[in-house]
């Protein structure tokens, strides 16, 4: 079985000596999970978290390991060198892509967002970070919305959000609940919450660069 998508190197596990375990989120075939040979010591086109590019992914059987043949076209995490908050940023987000998402299940729409949220990354923007949170958890079944009251379909005052429908509540009709629903605007706390319950519905924890993520 052979596979071969466009990609960003998300994870880099050492697996021996000279050899890595590489996660690779593909644009046409989702999560891969591979053996990248020689990564540990390449001294040349050393492979590396934030890269973007072209992979082969093949195995012989379908249950084996694969294994990757990576040709790395840019390195998007370069210019964030000097930029920790944007380090933080894409490592949160690489932490949850590698923990939530399933393999080779396609997610073409939350990979270019991906790929357009590392390049906005050089300029520090947590709203663009958020607005990536809340593709995913559309992706993982919370879709959240703020578009109207789902109490009493309003479009006004919509001051809250309901952790079990996702969905926005009016000042009114949240009124009773106040203390069981989330107040608005939408931050990174809030999204976190919703990523814990993903967590837990999935028996994983929570990855500890999305944890520790500070909010400004
Ligand atoms: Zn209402």
């Amino acid at each position: 079985m052979k596979l071969e998508s466009d990609g960003i190197l998300i994870e880099l596990k050492p697996f021996n000596e000279r050899d890595a375990i590489a996660r690779i989120f593909s644009r046409d075939c989702g999560i891969l999970i591979g053996l990248l040979r020689g990564a540990v010591v390449a001294k040349k086109n050393r492979p590396m978290v934030g890269q973007v590019g072209n992979v082969v992914w093949g195995a012989r059987l379908d249950s084996q390991l694969g294994v990757f043949h990576w040709e790395s076209e840019r390195n998007l995490a370069a210019g964030l060198i000097s930029n920790q908050t944007g380090l933080m940023l894409m490592n949160a987000a690489f932490g949850l892509l590698a923990t939530l998402l399933p393999e080779r299940e396609v997610y073409d729409a939350l990979y270019l967002k991906t790929l357009g949220l590392l390049q906005s990354l050089q300029q520090n923007l947590f709203s663009e970070y958020l607005n990536w949170e809340v593709s995913l958890l559309h992706d993982l079944g919370y879709a959240l919305d703020l578009s109207r009251c789902s109490g009493c379909g309003g479009t006004q005052n919509l001051g809250y959000l309901s952790p079990r429908t996702a969905r926005a509540v009016c000042d009114k009709c949240a009124m009773p609940y106040l203390d069981k629903v989330y107040k608005l605007p939408l931050n990174l706390n809030i999204t976190k919450r919703f990523l814990e319950s993903v967590c837990v519905q999935q028996g994983v924890p929570m990855p500890i660069m999305r944890d520790i993520l500070k909010i400004n």
